[in-house]
């Protein structure tokens, strides 16, 4: 059966590969038979307000913003004209980045589920404990006493990098124990640095799931301890929603219109689906039909089309189709998507592509030059879709709009050690030469 499916055999091949959704529906019929909606986003916005005063005392970098953890979003023009040259191509509209690279405290996109969901469990067990009431100043967290009760509990997780580190970070603020279960593709230097913020760091010769598996096990053996389920967490998923309500300000704000004839054209790097495909729903709750949203994958790490073009999701990994999922953007580095995200994201998306490696770093160089902004190589995979858009068969009736706004999602990078982040680099310009 799978034999027949036109789109396994690319992906099985390493070919790029572009998927239009056949099965999208209209937003409003799609969020009739969704388990999520507005108001479980707007709770999830309210809560991160409740912490805002805390995150401002405990984060000093985020008090320009009032303890609200949020990025800036930008225009690109050079970039646009550097990928219209390499690929002898005009790319209709403006084209923007949405810099959750540069987001306080942990540099990614996990910053917004990852701190989030670290952030709902404190309040579950502080008003569990009887310490919190409602309309307490969330200020009362960094107290000893608090302090205290908080360090009878752990927080563990399963990460490739960067959910360790937003996790571990904001787990080991607040006075939780904090446990990083590491897959081998982790940076080294994630690991250093979760180390000296006093989170224990175990390591896995496997890959991600491997980790995943691994460390929810152990937490299951202790009921003090709370998994931060990267593969099922509606937590995580509606920490990142919050995202659409904050861009939509920040658009809002620029006087970019977002109508039929502007339509919206988002691009997303996705690993296991919970960021992208929680910023896809909602924008989609904030936009309805005039958001496209279009998740972006390493040839190597396929898992969400591979699960969404089978109607498969979670029942099917790369490896069941001989891929290992080896990718040099550690953020992607997932061989399995997650099932929840797969299913809730399926009618609401618009389409998905496949990239090599050597792209992320072709455009990370010509980000550097062109826009002085150094993403990691994960973080450049959305920017190849504004190119797909001219170029590709499946998206070549959405790529003639032309007062389309193209906006790539950057998911990480301000962390990266500069050493490491020269080597990207390099390996970028190398490519652009030949
Ligand atoms: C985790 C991550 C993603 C994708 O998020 P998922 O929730 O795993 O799909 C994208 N880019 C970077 C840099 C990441 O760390």
């Amino acid at each position: 059966m799978l034999e027949e499916n036109a789109c396994v055999k690319k992906l099985r091949g390493l070919e790029e590969t572009c998927w239009y959704n056949p099965k999208r529906k209209s937003t409003a019929e799609a969020l009739a038979e969704c388990p999520l909606g507005r108001a479980d986003v707007l709770d999830a916005e309210a809560r991160l307000q409740r912490f805002a005063p805390l995150i401002r005392t405990l984060f000093p970098e985020t008090q320009p913003q009032d303890g609200l953890i949020e990025s800036p979003v930008r225009e690109i023009p050079e970039m646009k004209r550097r990928l219209e040259k390499r690929h002898g191509i005009r790319i209709p509209g403006r084209l923007w980045l949405k810099m959750d690279s540069h987001l306080p405290i942990s540099g990614s996109v996990k910053a917004r589920g990852g701190i989030y969901e670290v952030l709902k469990t404190a309040e579950d067990i502080a008003a569990g404990e009887g310490i919190l009431r409602p309309g307490d100043d969330y200020r009362c967290f960094d107290t000893p006493a608090f302090r205290k009760v908080l360090s009878q509990y752990t927080i563990a997780v399963g990460s490739t990098g960067n959910l360790g580190l937003s996790i571990g970070i904001m787990s080991a603020k607040l006075g939780f124990r904090a446990v990083v279960h590491m897959s081998a593709d982790a940076r080294q230097w994630k690991k250093d640095l979760l180390r000296a913020r006093g989170v224990q760091v175990i390591e896995y010769a496997g890959d991600y799931s491997e980790a995943v598996a691994q460390g929810r096990r152990l937490a299951e053996q202790d009921e003090k301890c709370h998994f931060v389920d990267d593969e099922n967490s509606r937590t995580l998923f509606l920490g990142y929603a919050v995202a659409a309500l904050r861009l939509k300000r920040q658009l809002d704000a620029r006087g970019v219109a977002v109508d039929a004839s502007h339509p919206l054209k988002v691009y997303l790097p996705c690993g296991v689906g919970g960021g992208p495909g929680g910023i896809a729903f909602g924008l989609k709750l904030m936009y309805g039909d005039d958001v496209h949203c279009y998740f972006a994958e390493p040839t190597h790490a396929c898992c969400m089309l591979l699960g969404l073009c089978t109607g498969l999701h979670n029942e099917i990994s790369v490896q069941d189709i001989g891929i290992a999922p080896e990718t040099a953007a550690d953020g992607l580095a997932v061989g399995r998507a997650s099932g929840f995200v797969g299913r809730l994201i399926e009618p609401f998306l618009t389409g998905c592509y496949t990239l090599k490696d050597d792209r992320l770093f072709e455009m990370l160089a010509q980000l550097a030059d062109g826009e002085g902004v150094f993403l990691e190589p994960s973080a450049l995979a959305g920017m190849y879709g504004p190119v797909l858009m001219r170029t590709a068969e499946a998206f070549r009736r959405d790529g003639a709009v032309p007062n389309a706004t193209h906006l790539v999602w950057a998911t990480g990078g301000q962390m990266v050690p500069e050493a490491e982040m020269n080597g990207y680099y390099r390996r970028g310009r190398k490519l652009l030469m030949r």
